[in-house]
């Protein structure tokens, strides 16, 4: 058996980055930057107010209560055409320039406006500063707001917007094909003849790759036939940047993707030290670029398991294509309380528990993790009720209580309900 180290090492060694390419930074969400982003302006570009209220000079309101007159008033975008003078106000709103002259702003709540609107009462002193935004507070020019590596979230593109960059260096998304072998597969409603069952793991896996983020091609369903699996892999090669098979890559005597995938490709069929999801191929095919050989991972056909092996393996390598970096390729991976034993013989191999994990289970309000259900590698309704796989390493389980490492599968349950 392959460590899972060693068989993750294999996969990743033959998952190069994509070329980078210019893309619209307003349609960069979910890419990963090339290149570093550089501000060439600073944010903000001017002092303005933070609050509606009265620009003023500190000096003139160190006596408060005092009336000053209102000379002119400054909404955003709509600077002072005139600077404010010694012993005068201005009316202000919220990211209106601060006038020359000015140093400070008092908050509307502080004053009270009289005489028709002439003047204003400024009931606080206030320090020079006061509820301004200094020039360059939140990013200066020169200064490294994004780098290589980095995922493009929103609040990225918000500062890639406030910066004016209109086009970023970024890895494009993979297209990944998936396809099903078996001919015991068929898709979609109608009665089953005897001995068939559904596919379940292109859809399956389609979804996982949309849900990584990357661009799913579907290579439909092949039948256990050496010619229709060359074809659909050849398909898949020509117009993907990473091929997906399931089914066919275990011991058995009629898993032609394996003689296949051998005649074209690098591969290595692995049994990774690990349950479920053990057989797992993996290898590099000619792809139209000689420079690009198309990665080709072949993930065992148990429901369960293709998915396990997507989760741990083929995310993690096409990550690396779309330009992760290595702290990121992997499922978010955190610790929780046990809340029932997890028991499992010595074996050799790493075991994935499915589980749902509850928010403020644990004892001490940590979250706790239990069985979703039947551990079985066909059993996919437990797999549709996890939220996160229990780490189990070689040995005899945990006892209720225990810490265990969970990676997550789902979005993390949340502690009561958000505002
Ligand atoms: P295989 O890896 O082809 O030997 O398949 C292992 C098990 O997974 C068998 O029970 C198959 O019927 C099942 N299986 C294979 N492919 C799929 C699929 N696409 N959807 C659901 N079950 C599958
Ligand atoms: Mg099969």
């Amino acid at each position: 058996m392959v460590p899972l180290d060693d068989a993750l090492a294999h996969v990743l060694a033959g998952c190069e980055p994509l070329e980078p390419v210019h893309v619209p930074a307003t349609g960069a969400m979910g890419l990963v930057l090339a290149e570093d982003v550089v501000a060439a302006e600073a944010i903000p570009p001017f002092v303005n107010t933070a609050m509606d209220g009265y620009a003023v000079r500190a000096e003139d309101v160190a006596g408060a209560p005092v009336t000053l007159p209102v000379v002119a008033e400054v909404a955003a975008g709509h600077p002072a055409t005139q600077a404010l003078g010694p012993g005068e106000a201005m009316r202000i709103f919220t990211g209106a320039p601060l006038p020359d002259g000015a140093d400070a702003v008092v908050m509307v709540e502080r004053t009270e406006r009289l005489d028709g609107g002439g003047s204003v009462r400024i009931d606080v002193a206030v320090e020079p500063g006061t509820h301004l935004r200094e020039v360059g507070e939140d990013l200066k020019p020169g200064e490294v707001v994004l780098g290589a590596g980095d995922e493009i979230t929103p609040a990225r593109v918000g500062v890639l917007a406030s910066l004016g960059v209109a086009e970023v260096l970024a890895y494009p998304r993979p297209r990944v094909g998936v396809m099903s072998t078996g001919d015991e597969l068929v898709s979609g409603p109608g009665s089953l003849q005897p001995g068939q069952i559904r596919d379940s793991n292109r859809p399956t896996l389609l979804a996982m790759v949309a849900e990584a983020g990357f661009i799913p091609v579907d290579l439909g369903w092949v039948p256990d036939d050496e010619e229709a699996i060359q074809d659909a892999i050849e398909r898949g090669v020509a117009g993907c940047d990473a091929v997906i098979s399931s089914g066919g890559v275990s011991m058995g005597d009629i898993d032609l993707v394996r003689v296949v995938l051998d005649e074209i490709g690098d591969m290595r069929w692995m049994q990774v030290a690990i349950r479920p999801a053990k057989p797992l191929a993996f290898g590099v095919v000619p792809g139209p670029d000689p420079d690009r050989p198309i990665p080709v991972f072949g993930l065992p056909g148990n429901p369960v398991s293709s998915m396990v092996s997507f989760a741990l393996f083929a995310r993690a390598g096409l990550r690396q294509m779309a330009g992760h970096p290595p702290e990121r390729l992997h499922l978010p991976r955190f610790r929780a309380v046990a809340a029932e034993p997890f028991r499992r013989p010595p074996d050799g191999k790493v075991q994935f528990v499915r589980v749902t994990v509850t928010a403020g289970g644990g004892p001490g309000g940590e979250l706790a993790v239990r069985s979703s259900g039947g551990q079985g590698s066909h059993q996919l309704g437990a797999m549709a009720r996890a939220d996160g796989l229990v780490v189990l390493p070689d040995g005899d389980g945990v006892d209720a209580g225990d810490l265990v490492e969970v990676l997550l599968l789902a979005e993390p349950p949340t502690i009561g309900h958000a505002p």
